[in-house]
C-alpha cells in the first residue's frame, strides 16, 4: 500500500467518512486512519434534518438515507410542549428524519468504498507532525507502527481530538455543569403518546419515537444532576425507570435497554479550523449537548464545506486562500450551534417556579407560525448561508457577485433540447453548475474555474422564485450560489 495520499482523515466516523468521499468524488486520493475495528453500533445521533437530506440528495443519495428512517415531521425545542414543525420548509424534505447513526455510518462507508477510499481500521493515529510541504501521521495497528504522509490532513478525531491538540488549537468553552440520563429501551406506550417530552419540578423527559428496533430513546433529568462526579457514574437501568417514574408516574414497563449512556452540556469550539496543513470537522471542532440532534448534522456540513475545497487546491484549479474560506464560512455556524444548545439547556434546567413561567412563555411563542419557521430554519442547517464572508478567495476573479453565499434550492429546469433534470441532479457529481437563462450571460468566476470543473446547462425558463430575474447563477459544488447575474 502506498503510504502517501493527497488528503490523510484521522477519524472514521461519520464526518470523517463524508467527507473522504467528498475529496475523493473530486480525484484526489484519501486514505482515514481509524482506530475502532468495527462500527458503531449505538443509536447515539438519531436525527437528520432536512438541509442534511438535500446535501445527499446533491450527491444522488437522499433515496438511500429516506429509505432507512422514518419520516417525523416535528421534533422538540429545548423539551417544551409546542414542537419545531419542519413540515413548512420550503424543501424536497420537509421533515427530520430518524435515522440511527450507526445506519448513518454505515451507508456513508458503503459510498466511501465505491468511490475508492482507503479505510484503515485498527490503525491509532499518535503523533501528527507538519512542515511546509506536508502533514505526517504516525501510530499502532495491530500489524506494527505505520507512517503516512499527506499534503493537507484533517482531524475528524471526535470531541478529545488528538489532531486539534497536536496542532495546538485551543477548545474554548465550559466544563458540563447538568448531566442527562438517557437509553434505547423497549417501552409500553399507550397510542399517541410518542414523541412526548414532560416537564415538571420533579425534571425533564423527552420520549422519542421508537427506531429501527422498535425501542424507544428516552432522555430524562432532574434538578439534582449537577454533581460532576456523576457525569462520570456509569448509568443504570433502574436509575432510568426511577427518574421516569418521578417525572411521569409511570416508567411505562420500561426493559431490555440496548444503550445506557449519560451526557452533560459541556460545550467548547476550535479557536481556529485551520493550523497550516491541518484542518479539524465534525466533534473535533465543536461540542454541546445533543438538544435538537444537530452535532452530527453541522458536523457532516463541515466536511460538505471542506472536501471540494481541498480537492480544488490539490488539483491546482485554486489558490491555498480559498481553504481558508472553510474557517470563515463554518466556524460561525460552529458558534450558532453551540449558542443554540446553550439556550436550550438553559431551558431545561428551568425547574424554578419563574423557569417554568419562561418555558410556559416561549412554548406560547414557538406556537406563532414565523417565529416557529425560524428557529425551525436555524436548526434543521436551512437558514445557513455564507453572504456575509465576502468574495471566495483563491480564483483569479476576486470580485464577489451579488447573491454569492446563499442556498440554492432544488428545482427543474427545462433544458434547451426540451429535457427536464432538476438542479440537485446537475450538481451530483460535485462539479460547480452554471445556469443561464435567455441569451446566455455568465456570472464572471466561472472564467476562473477548469472547463471540466463546470458543468453549463442553458435554461429555456427560469424555474423558482430563487431565479427571478437573474441571467445566469453559478452554484458551487456544495450547493451554495457562488453569484447570481
Ligand atoms: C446521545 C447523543 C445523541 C445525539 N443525537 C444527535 C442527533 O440527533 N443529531 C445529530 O446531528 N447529532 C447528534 N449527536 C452528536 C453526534 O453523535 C456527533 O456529533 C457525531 O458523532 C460526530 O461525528 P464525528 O465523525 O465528528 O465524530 P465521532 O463520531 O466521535 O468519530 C470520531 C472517530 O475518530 C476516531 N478516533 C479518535 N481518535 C483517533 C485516533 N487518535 N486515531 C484514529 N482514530 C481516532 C474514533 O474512534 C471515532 O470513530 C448526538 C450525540 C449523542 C451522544
Amino acid at each position: 500500500m502506498a503510504d502517501s495520499f493527497d488528503v490523510v482523515i484521522v477519524g472514521g466516523g461519520p464526518v470523517g467518512l463524508w467527507l473522504a468521499c467528498e475529496v475523493r468524488l473530486a480525484g484526489p486520493s484519501v486514505a482515514v486512519v481509524e482506530r475502532r475495528q468495527d462500527r458503531v453500533l449505538q443509536s447515539r445521533a438519531g436525527t437528520m434534518h432536512s438541509r442534511t437530506l438535500e446535501m445527499f440528495d446533491l450527491r444522488g443519495l437522499a433515496d438511500r438515507f429516506l429509505a432507512a428512517g422514518k419520516h417525523q415531521p416535528e421534533w422538540h425545542y429545548g423539551m417544551l410542549d409546542t414542537q419545531l414543525d419542519y413540515s413548512r420548509l420550503d424543501s424536497r424534505f420537509p421533515q427530520t428524519l430518524r435515522i440511527s447513526q450507526a445506519t448513518t455510518e454505515k451507508l456513508i462507508r458503503e459510498r466511501a468504498t465505491e468511490l475508492g477510499v482507503v479505510y484503515l481500521a485498527g490503525h491509532q493515529a499518535e503523533t501528527i507532525r507538519q512542515d511546509h510541504s506536508g502533514v505526517a501521521v504516525e501510530g499502532v495497528s495491530d500489524k506494527g507502527r505505520f507512517e503516512l504522509h499527506g499534503r493537507y490532513l484533517v482531524g475528524c478525531d471526535g470531541a478529545r481530538s488528538l489532531t486539534r491538540q497536536q496542532a495546538g488549537i485551543a477548545f474554548l468553552g465550559h466544563e458540563g455543569t447538568h448531566s442527562w440520563l438517557l437509553g434505547d429501551v423497549r417501552l409500553d406506550l399507550p397510542e399517541g403518546k410518542s414523541p412526548m417530552t414532560k416537564y415538571n419540578e420533579h425534571g425533564g423527559l423527552l420520549i422519542a419515537p421508537p427506531g429501527e428496533d422498535g425501542r424507544s430513546r428516552i432522555v430524562v433529568t432532574t434538578p439534582d444532576e449537577t454533581d460532576p462526579a456523576l457525569f462520570r457514574q456509569e448509568p443504570t437501568l433502574e436509575e432510568l425507570s426511577r427518574i421516569t417514574r418521578q417525572i411521569l408516574g409511570t416508567d411505562y414497563n420500561m426493559r431490555d435497554p440496548f444503550w445506557l449512556s449519560r451526557f452533560s452540556n459541556e460545550t467548547r469550539l476550535a479557536e481556529r479550523y485551520r493550523s497550516g496543513r491541518i484542518f479539524l470537522a465534525g466533534d473535533a471542532s465543536h461540542i454541546h449537548a445533543p438538544f435538537g440532534g444537530q452535532g452530527l448534522n453541522v458536523g457532516l456540513q463541515d466536511a460538505f464545506n471542506l472536501g471540494w475545497k481541498l480537492a480544488a487546491v490539490i488539483k491546482g484549479e485554486a489558490h491555498e486562500a480559498l481553504l481558508d474560506s472553510y474557517e470563515e464560512e463554518r466556524r460561525p455556524v460552529g458558534k450558532q450551534l453551540n449558542d443554540s444548545t446553550l439556550t436550550q439547556n438553559v431551558l431545561m434546567t428551568a425547574f424554578s417556579q419563574g423557569g417554568l413561567g419562561l418555558r410556559k412563555m416561549v412554548s406560547d411563542c414557538l406556537a406563532f407560525p414565523e417565529v416557529n419557521e425560524k428557529i425551525a430554519g436555524q436548526i434543521s442547517g436551512f437558514s445557513v448561508g455564507y453572504e456575509d464572508v465576502g468574495p471566495l478567495r483563491g480564483f483569479s476573479d476576486t470580485r464577489c457577485p451579488p447573491g454569492a453565499g446563499i442556498r440554492a434550492p432544488d428545482c427543474r429546469v427545462r433544458r434547451e433540447d426540451g429535457s427536464e433534470i432538476t438542479v440537485y441532479q446537475l450538481l451530483s457529481s460535485g462539479r460547480w453548475l452554471h445556469l443561464s437563462f435567455g441569451k446566455g450571460a455568465s456570472v464572471s468566476l466561472v472564467d476562473a474555474l477548469r472547463k471540466e470543473s463546470v458543468i453549463r446547462v442553458r435554461s429555456a425558463e427560469r424555474p423558482t422564485k430563487f431565479f427571478d430575474g437573474a441571467a445566469a447563477v453559478l452554484i458551487r459544488p456544495d450547493g451554495y450560489s457562488a453569484g447570481v447575474l
